[in-house]
């Protein structure tokens, strides 16, 4: 069993918290922290602190040059790491706002043409469906018997929630063919005789520009 390069502690048995910085040296669990809180830092701040303890705690030791490079290596390996991290983190930030703009642009019609719009490019079809699972018909039953109309609300609620769904399938489907608006929409609703309802959305994918005056 190895000792623990930093404060010379052995270490212990095979659960033992510990941090491996080369093959040949490793932090105990008392030295470990140190280097999980460079890890686990979230600011700039926090990362140049939780490094300054560390280096602090290794001066205090009086560890070898050689022990002291493979420290520094790992302080560096880590931060690579976390800037590879934060890079890839904004990457995708950037790309869902981007997904975002184009959704909120994107344009829907159940006509053919959009005033102020010339269509560009005629895609493919775009298709979007949700399928409303058991129990739906006994609760359009007891909507049907009470005719009051809290429960009938409850189904139309459903019942637009799942169109809503539906049609937001149908963007993004059409919006991954890269078009940037749907015209001829239309929904259909198809019941299944064990108690399923599958409410569909289609239209054509299209490209639309602006049409310059
Ligand atoms: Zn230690």
């Amino acid at each position: 069993m190895a000792n623990c390069c930093i404060c010379g502690r052995r270490i212990g048995g095979f659960g033992e918290d510990k941090h491996k910085i080369t093959n040949d040296y490793v932090a105990c669990y008392k030295c470990a922290p140190l280097f999980r809180k460079i890890i686990n830092s979230e600011t700039t701040e926090q990362l140049e602190m939780s490094e300054h303890e560390l280096r602090i705690e290794i001066e205090s030791k009086n560890v070898s040059r050689e022990i002291i490079d493979a420290v520094e290596n790992e302080i560096q390996r880590i931060k690579d790491s976390k800037q590879f991290m934060y890079q890839q983190e904004q990457f995708q930030m950037q790309k869902e706002e981007e997904i975002r703009k184009k959704r909120k642009a994107f344009m829907i019609s159940t006509g053919y043409n959009f005033e102020g719009y010339k269509i560009q490019k005629y895609i493919d079809l775009a298709h979007g469906e949700i399928v409303l699972g058991t129990g739906f018909y006994s609760e359009l039953s007891a909507s049907i018997s009470d005719l009051l109309g809290t429960s009938s609300k409850t189904f139309e609620g459903k019942l637009s929630q799942a169109k809503r769904a539906a049609q937001e399938q149908m963007i993004i489907n059409a919006m991954t063919l890269n078009a940037n608006a749907l015209i001829g929409v239309d929904f259909d609703i198809t019941t299944f005789s064990n108690n399923i309802i599958a409410v569909s959305a289609n239209g054509t994918a299209v490209v639309i520009e602006k049409i310059e005056k």
